[in-house]
């Protein structure tokens, strides 16, 4: 079971999906997960709140780019709302293998990045951003 996940994983590295750039993104958002040294950047074309199109580039462990390319093909077809009410168990459920806690950010960082685009850029309620 692990290791088809793990397979999934890899590819999803080796071959982003929605990789690149848009040029004429509504919303785009980046961050940066300094402890392990990931780099993710989303850009984001909406129709009527409803993600049409999507982008991201970034660079990092395998974790971070794949837990990307896989949360980018979800968000296709998702409006702004659905995209702010998905979660940490959403992406772990989407990886399917057990992480500890210093992967656990890598994982997450590409939902935190879509979520403060989602959010505007100064409002992210309920990650642990404030503290
Ligand atoms: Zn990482």
């Amino acid at each position: 079971m692990d290791d088809l996940y793990r397979e999934l994983i890899l590819d999803h590295y080796q071959h982003p999906h929605n990789h690149g750039e848009l040029e004429d993104a509504d919303i785009s958002f980046e961050d940066s997960n300094p402890l392990c040294g990931d780099k993710i950047r989303f850009e984001i074309k909406l129709k009527d709140n409803v993600v049409q199109e999507v982008r991201f580039n970034g660079k990092g462990c395998a974790i971070s780019q794949a837990s990307a390319s896989m949360l980018s093909d979800e968000l296709i077809g998702k409006s702004l709302d659905e995209i702010r009410k998905m979660n940490k168990q959403f992406i772990l459920d989407m990886l399917g293998i057990p992480l500890g806690p210093t992967r656990i950010k890598c994982a997450l960082l590409p939902l935190k990045v879509v979520k403060a685009a989602a959010y505007g850029l100064n409002a992210s309620p309920d990650e642990e951003d404030e503290e």
